[in-house]
């Protein structure tokens, strides 16, 4: 394949959108991004507008194509990845969202799902078909608030006017046509996140749906990652281009980080943190609070699975040091303020501010600041925020240790916080494996580049991932045993603190 050509992928994350142009080997030729609007219109409530996202995903592209100087016709394919689990729904008519998108953070749907669960089964009630504990973090639940919320919006949807997608299909649709003939698909990652699909037979159980008032007809079509679903027809934004990929932000990073093997891992150092393991072919159930979920599916091949641990608040927490609290200005200057001080100073952070995900899955928690001591200043409370994203890291891992049966003998990781080296050195102490940095971060635009690419025969499969990925730098444990040890408990105790804190009345 000629290497004057590119594949771009498209990269619509929690908080901005950003177009990557790449090379036949993988090297980033330029990047286009923008930040959209966090709304949070009450405690909880978190929102995105869908129409200021599909706006800035034209805006990115033609960032990037401008400043490599390409044209539509340079461009082989697009790849889309987006973040999982945020709900849209729009009149199909018209192209209008009937709300802002329900972003994935969003914890309104606490009643709704307290609700499914009683009708028998508590939060395990889908849990054998769809691999997901009843939970707000999940798609479904977040369509039926929408539907019966917002006035007029069951009716349409009943007489068939209304779409759902997470936003893989929104910014599809809206590429491919829109009202004027777009195409309503979505992939099977993206799909496993709904708790609306089957996880055997990759389809709509239509008896969940039922059971949450959502009419099958909004919901997208179920295709593979790697196919060609349409081609770009908005007027001049990569207009004939075929769009060949699909893959949900973690599972993209899996793909790109060439974690094709059972027993392979990533984790992603984001908003939140999500560690994926590859489980081959083999729908693996967790007994031990990890989420059953499809890693990816090229083509006609057979899916292959993966389970995943998700920590919702990690680098968010850095965020909220620097816009809460003030007492950074920035996210990187975290990393001056933790090395003013040797140690935590016996303060525990822990983040539980959408409740507690894995391994825990409580919604009755909420975040605590444990361990305080006239001693404790500014700088431990960094680091204590600092320590949080790795040993909630550990709380993770050894779950999947037990899951797999087999013990993960070292990591790969990627994401914005992995440039703090302290960090990933506190990482690779605390679990007590090594750390593993790819040459190329990108992992996730990569990734639903690999599985655009691969679909219109611009790379030729897995090897050549595999053959692409490089190691940058390695951290080995250097903590003793014992420290380790006693850390981690007391970490551990610090969780038991955020419990049951949500009472029915807690506004
Ligand atoms: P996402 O894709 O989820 O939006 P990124 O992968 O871009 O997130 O990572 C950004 C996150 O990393 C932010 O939450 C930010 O607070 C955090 N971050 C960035 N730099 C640092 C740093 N030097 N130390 C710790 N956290 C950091």
């Amino acid at each position: 394949m000629s290497d004057t050509k590119y594949v771009m992928a498209i990269d619509q994350g929690t908080t901005s959108t950003r177009a990557i142009i790449f090379d036949h080997k993988a090297n980033i030729i330029a990047t286009g991004q923008k930040e959209h609007e966090q709304i949070f219109p009450r405690a909880g409530w978190v929102e995105h507008d869908a129409t200021e996202i599909w706006v800035n995903t034209r805006e990115v592209v033609g960032q990037a194509l401008g400043r490599a100087s390409l044209q539509n016709s340079d461009i082989e394919a697009v790849g889309i990845t987006n973040q999982r689990e945020t709900a849209v729904v729009w009149d199909k008519r018209t192209g209008e969202p009937v709300y802002n998108a329900i972003v994935w953070q969003d914890t309104r749907t606490q009643k709704i799902c307290d609700e499914l669960g009683a009708l028998g089964g508590g939060a395990e009630r889908y849990k054998d078909r769809v691999g997901l504990p009843l939970a707000t973090y999940f798609s479904g639940p977040k369509i039926r608030w929408i539907l019966d919320n917002v006035e007029g919006a069951r009716e349409k949807a009943e007489a068939g006017h209304l779409a759902f997608g997470n936003t893989d299909s929104w910014v599809l649709w809206n590429m491919t046509g829109g009202p004027d003939g777009g195409v309503h698909v979505t992939d099977v990652t993206n799909a496993s996140r709904t708790m609306l699909m089957n996880l055997d037979t990759l389809s709509w159980n239509e008896e969940i749906a039922g059971e949450m008032g959502i009419p099958v007809s909004m919901l997208p079509e179920i295709r593979s990652s790697s196919e060609v679903y349409g081609e770009g027809r908005a007027k001049g934004l990569l207009a004939g281009v075929p769009i060949a990929g699909i893959l949900g932000d973690q599972q993209a990073a899996t793909f790109g980080q060439a974690c094709f093997e059972v027993g392979h891992a990533k984790n992603t150092y984001g908003t939140g943190n999500f560690m994926l393991i590859n489980t081959g072919t083999e729908i693996v159930p967790s007994k031990n609070g990890l989420l059953t979920t499809v890693c990816y599916k090229i083509g006609d091949a057979d899916a292959v699975y993966a389970l995943e641990g998700s920590i919702a608040v990690t680098g968010s927490l850095v965020q909220w040091l620097r816009d809460n609290l003030g007492i950074i200005s920035s996210a990187p200057e975290i990393e001056q303020l933790a090395a003013s001080v040797e140690d935590n100073g016996g303060a525990y952070f822990v983040p539980a501010f959408s409740g507690l995900f894995a391994p825990y899955w409580r919604s009755d928690a909420r975040g605590a600041l444990v361990g305080l001591t006239r001693f404790v200043n500014k700088g431990h409370i960094a680091r204590a925020a600092l320590e949080a994203t790795a040993f909630q890291t550990r709380e993770v891992l050894d779950a999947m240790n037990a899951d797999s049966g087999v013990d993960l003998t070292e990591l790969k990781v990627d994401g914005g916080m992995i440039a703090n080296e302290a960090l990933m050195q506190f990482q690779a102490d605390i679990l007590g494996v090594d750390v593993v940095r790819p040459k190329i971060a990108e992992t996730t635009a990569l990734g639903a580049a690999y599985a655009a690419g691969i679909a219109v025969g611009f790379w030729s499969g897995e090897q050549d991932v595999i053959d692409n990925w490089a190691e940058d730098k390695r951290w080995t444990p250097q903590m003793d045993t014992d420290e380790r040890d006693r850390q981690y408990r007391l970490w551990k105790k610090a969780v038991t603190r955020t419990f049951d804190w949500v009472d029915d009345d807690v506004r």
